[in-house]
């Protein structure tokens, strides 16, 4: 990282991270306090672990995962009023309503995507193709082992793909809006470019009522760790989580201001995958976004991708080579 490392943090142009978990403030107040925002991620998480195991086959289909998964957004969004992380980020009209078109549009391009999917060619051309005989090796895998294998070839691809966008421009120009964001909370995940959506995958199969179990266990993960990496909410989270999972802290890393800092911490959900490959960074940042924190309106964030690449093709048709400024140099 570049920069200068003064006291616990590294200061790069005006854009201090803190580095290192021992640096990083604790939750404060009452012992109830401290124990709530201590025990409340892992005990969510190994409930819906539970919940997902032994629920009735007529309980155990997608759209129960939504239900559970709006009224727990709605939950986090009450702790980030309860325990911010940091005032600055907290939500204002603004950014809500932002937020909130953001949110609706992911939901609406999730859903024609999946209604192609859904549609009966599809469904036909999957079933004839699809020999059951081939998988029976993995659906004889104990559940949670199938549900973790899941999970984690799953964001093994996404930690490629989001490496790629860090380091190929045409990838760069579909991810860069969702860099332009300068504070986080739990509705962040979905500010971007939705081209974006497609290639991160996001959420297809989403809507569908016939999901295996194993899916259903698997997107425990998605909802119990990933959905904390754009929280504004200080937890004392336990050694062993952050060791394996994403975290705010990893992410808010991700999004500060000094450009190599955000080249760390990758992965949606298993932060291990990041350590595999020494891309992760472990601490935390407040001032985020690019140029300097500039708030990127709706109406650019939609052109932006096209824009930007006809202006890059502009410039190296005028003067023959030379990336713009925005470019993204490589590893
Ligand atoms: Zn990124
Ligand atoms: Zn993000």
């Amino acid at each position: 990282m570049a920069g200068v490392r003064v006291g616990n943090r590294i200061i790069g142009a005006d854009a201090p991270v803190t580095v290192g978990w021992e640096n990083l403030p604790k939750v404060e107040g009452g012992a109830f306090k401290r124990a709530f925002f201590t025990w409340f991620q892992p005990v969510t998480f190994f409930g819906f672990l539970l919940f997902w195991y032994y629920a009735p086959n007529e309980w155990a289909v997608a759209s129960t995962g939504i239900a559970i998964g709006i009224v727990f957004k709605l939950v986090l969004l009450g702790l980030e009023w309860v325990n911010p992380r940091h005032r600055s980020w907290q939500l204002t009209w603004k950014e809500l309503v932002t937020d909130l078109f953001y949110v609706g549009l992911g939901y609406t391009v999730l859903r024609i995507v999946d209604q192609f999917i859904g549609s009966d060619a599809i469904i036909g051309m999957v079933q004839n193709n699809f020999d059951l005989a081939k998988v029976a090796w993995f659906t004889g895998l104990p559940l949670l082992l199938q549900a973790f294998l899941i999970s984690f070839i799953f964001d093994f691809g996404q930690y490629w793909m989001h490496r790629g966008m860090h380091n190929w421009y045409p990838l760069w120009l579909t991810h860069a809006p969702h860099h332009y964001i300068t504070q986080l909370n739990i509705n962040k995940g979905a500010v971007g470019n939705p081209v974006e959506l497609f290639l991160i995958g996001l959420g297809i199969g989403g809507f569908f009522d016939f999901l295996p179990r194993a899916f259903l266990l698997a997107g425990t993960f998605g909802l119990a760790v990933s959905t904390y990496q754009h929280i504004n909410t200080r937890f004392n989270t336990p050694r062993w989580w952050r060791f394996l999972f994403n975290t705010t802290e990893h992410h808010s890393v991700h999004h500060s201001q000094d450009y190599e800092a955000t080249r760390s911490n990758y992965a949606g959900t298993w932060i291990v995958i990041d350590r595999m490959f020494g891309t992760c960074v472990d601490g935390e940042a407040e001032l985020l976004g690019m140029e300097g924190g500039r708030r990127m309106h709706i109406r650019e964030v939609m052109h932006y991708p096209f824009t930007e690449a006809w202006k890059t093709i502009k410039a190296k048709l005028g003067r023959g080579a030379s990336m713009p400024e925005t470019a993204v140099p490589a590893e």
